[in-house]
């Protein structure tokens, strides 16, 4: 069996797409297997880094993207609040909010290597290769085609069709934090004028990103709540979420179609078995409360495929190299998994004593620019401060 490409990527969402793109600009041949989904058009904020990297790709032009100038955060029922403002860091945008379901043509169209239709349903090491499996129909099982490579970069998202070749990979740490996202656009009778809000509750946070001439709404709430909020009438909901998040953004006027996603946190090895290595939400599964999950992502997709460009191509997906990537990944990784964690056990919880704790915070980077400054640099280009 031929080698098919040095790097195998199993999933094509942004993450892996990325990937394969960054590849192809440091020399590496990179075959990219998905199965085709219908991308759901939920709007994505991107950090100031994310833009870079993917104007990096060539995918950023043409891009529908909405800025993020400033960022209002509070919350319900304690003092303290504060405001993050691009221009105190220089920047055009703190990030942008793009809509999913564009961010994956776009990437699309720049590889110079398609993606093959199919699943990857498994994989086999042996003597410095791996051969993956990969079939057209799931359901029957039926490998149709091997592809033998160096490395198996398993980028197939939160909740694959199929899970066969990380089904020995549990995730080192799971927690279920009884919330749900609910999503929606919506609008209100002030303009957003690129002003982002994340609003703290007892029940859970919830963000508005401005989002073309409305906001991208992501509200967290306990599972039941959420999809009663969804099948509400439109006039009761925007009651509803008016009474949640207050006036501060205007009255909210207009809600669109509604959708709803069990929130958790899943963090699982990245480097399950030799030769495969997990990247993106099939690494982390993050809450979207601090919209960090794809911004990771797309920096393991970076710093993966700089390392291959940097690796004699024989070695790469060897013990070494694995371990070079996982060392340089781990500070980013662990510290965005963490610091997202806490966030929302310190903020959705009706503890008085936190809810103090919480004002304090926001008092304290309110009025101390360098703290400010730390978390607006750590949320924008991760533990390493791309670029
Ligand atoms: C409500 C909500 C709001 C969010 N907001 C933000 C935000 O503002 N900012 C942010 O950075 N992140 C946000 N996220 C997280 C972000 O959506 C994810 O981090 C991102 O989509 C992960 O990309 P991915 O490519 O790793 O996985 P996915 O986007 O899940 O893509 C994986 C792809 O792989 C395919 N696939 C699966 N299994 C296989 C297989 N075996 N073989 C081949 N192909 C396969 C799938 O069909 C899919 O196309 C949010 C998430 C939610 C739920």
């Amino acid at each position: 069996m031929p080698e098919s490409a040095d790097i195998v990527i199993a999933g094509g969402g942004p993450v892996g797409l990325a990937l394969a793109r960054a590849l192809e600009q440091f020399g590496v041949r990179a075959t990219v297997v998905s199965t085709s989904t219908t991308a759901s058009d939920r709007p994505i904020a991107l950090s100031h880094a994310s833009r870079i990297l993917l104007e990096r790709l060539g995918a950023w032009r043409g891009l529908n993207a909405t800025p993020i100038r400033t960022i209002h955060v509070s919350q319900r029922g304690g003092f303290g609040r504060t405001l993050i403002d691009h221009r105190d860091y220089k920047l055009p945008a703190l990030g942008h909010v793009i809509a999913y379901s564009d961010l994956l043509p776009a990437l699309g169209r720049t590889l110079d290597r398609k993606p093959m239709n199919g699943t990857v349903t498994g994989s086999e090491a042996h003597a410095g290769q791996i051969t993956v499996s990969v079939t057209s129909d799931p359901y029957s099982g039926q490998a149709i085609q091997h592809l033998r490579t160096r490395l198996l970069v398993i980028a197939e998202g939160t909740l694959p069709p199929i899970d066969a070749i990380s089904a020995g990979a549990t995730p080192v740490t799971q927690r279920d934090y009884h919330q749900s996202a609910l999503v929606a656009s919506v609008k209100t009778d002030n303009p957003s004028e690129g002003r982002a809000w994340e609003r703290f509750t007892e029940d859970g946070p919830i963000a508005l990103l401005p989002y073309r001439d409305r906001y991208a709404l992501v509200w967290s709430v306990q599972p039941d709540d959420a999809h009663t909020l969804a099948a509400l009438p439109e006039h009761e909901f925007l009651a509803r979420l008016g009474t949640a998040f207050g006036r501060r953004a205007g009255a909210f006027i207009e809600a669109g179609e509604r959708g709803v996603f069990p929130l958790q946190l899943r963090v699982r090895d990245p480097s399950p078995v030799p030769q495969v290595l997990t990247i993106g939400n099939a690494a982390q599964t993050l809450h979207p409360v601090a919209g960090q999950g794809l911004n990771l992502g797309l920096r393991d997709a970076w710093e993966l495929a700089e390392l291959a460009g940097s690796w004699p191509r024989e070695e790469i997906g060897g013990a070494e190299f694995v371990e070079h990537y996982l060392r340089r990944r781990r500070l980013d990784r662990v510290g965005s998994v963490r610091a997202t964690d806490l966030f929302v056990r310190m903020f959705s919880t009706d503890d008085p004593f936190a809810r103090c704790a919480r004002g304090f915070g926001l008092f304290a980077l309110d009025v101390l620019p360098p703290a400010r400054e730390f978390l607006a640099r750590r949320m924008m280009f991760g533990a390493r401060a791309l670029p």
